[in-house]
């Protein structure tokens, strides 16, 4: 899969390169994930991007939210563990940010003041791979300077749709349409964060290492697919797939999880919550 300066179109042999799991694993070899989202009764993107990492195959899983949400999204995925917070509780959050071994930070996190204290407590205190995806990145939209901080020291994975790449980086969404694998590259330059732009095909930008994703259709299309692809993504890395390659690899994953359920339900009654059941379909294939 080198690239060199070509662009690669990603193909099933590549999901080789998913880690498969050793006879010896335990739950806590199989990576811890912290996912800090949701906001004051609002957990319906957290609850598919916990469910999404846990069925790839992540283990421990961590729960960070307004405690508002924790009733419900505990009796929506008892797998997981939860913490829930009241106000904005520094230390609290920095505990779970040292248990993690990957983060992943936005699902339907809203964007108000106590969400950038979140975002602002994470990228000056974590040192782990993070994966920002949704209001996660409307929020580093207005605090690049720090964003590109943590990016030089540690892998970053940004998963914007073409409206949160508009607001993250400037140009316009019709722009971005107009020259996708040109508007991703540059960002992935100047910031070192690979870049999942997601569109019914999907650039993936490592610098200037640029992969497509074309394995999805249009099932894709429906509310919460992109916190899935989150989820998925954020799994992978926590099973040791190498960072650079997750953004990849878990775009392809996720496209073909959506296109092979569709094939069994059809194409338009594809839910969120049905991508996640097309993951267990091509668990059983790898
Ligand atoms: P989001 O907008 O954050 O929910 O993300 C939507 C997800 O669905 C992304 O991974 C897109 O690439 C994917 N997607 C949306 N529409 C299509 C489509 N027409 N064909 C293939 N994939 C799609
Ligand atoms: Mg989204």
């Amino acid at each position: 899969d080198e690239t060199d300066g070509k662009a690669m179109i990603l193909e099933e042999a590549d999901l080789k390169a998913i880690p498969k799991r050793g006879t010896t694993a335990n739950k806590g070899s199989c990576g811890k994930i912290l996912i800090i989202g949701g906001s004051e009764n609002i957990y319906g993107a957290l609850y598919l991007s916990a469910k999404a990492a846990l069925t790839a195959g992540a283990g421990l899983t961590k729960v960070f939210t307004h405690k508002n949400n924790i009733e419900s999204i505990r009796r929506a995925i008892p797998e997981a563990m939860f913490y829930g917070y009241e106000d904005f509780e520094k230390e609290k959050l920095l505990e779970s940010i040292d248990w993690a071994d990957v983060i992943l930070m936005g699902p339907g996190l809203s964007t108000g003041k106590l969400s950038e204290e979140i975002v602002t407590t994470v990228l000056d205190n974590a040192s782990v791979p993070l994966i920002i995806d949704a209001d996660g990145i409307n929020i580093c939209a207005n605090m690049k300077g720090a964003l590109i901080k943590y990016a030089k020291e540690n892998p970053v994975i940004m998963t914007p749709h073409l409206k949160e790449m508009e607001r993250l980086c400037g140009v316009p969404v019709k722009e971005i349409n107009y020259d996708m694998e040109k508007v991703a590259r540059d960002f992935s330059c100047e910031t070192n964060v690979t870049v999942v732009l997601k569109n019914y095909s999907t650039v993936i930008a490592s610098n200037d290492k640029i992969f497509y994703s074309v394995s999805g259709n249009e099932a894709l299309a429906t509310p919460g697919s992109g916190d899935v692809l989150a989820g998925i993504i954020t799994s992978f890395v926590a099973q040791g797939l190498p960072v650079v390659k997750c953004g990849a690899v878990g775009a392809f994953f996720h496209g073909l999880c959506g296109k092979l359920i569709s094939q069994d339900v059809g194409i338009k009654s594809v839910l969120a919550s049905d991508i996640i059941e097309g993951i267990k379909k091509i668990n059983v294939l790898t």
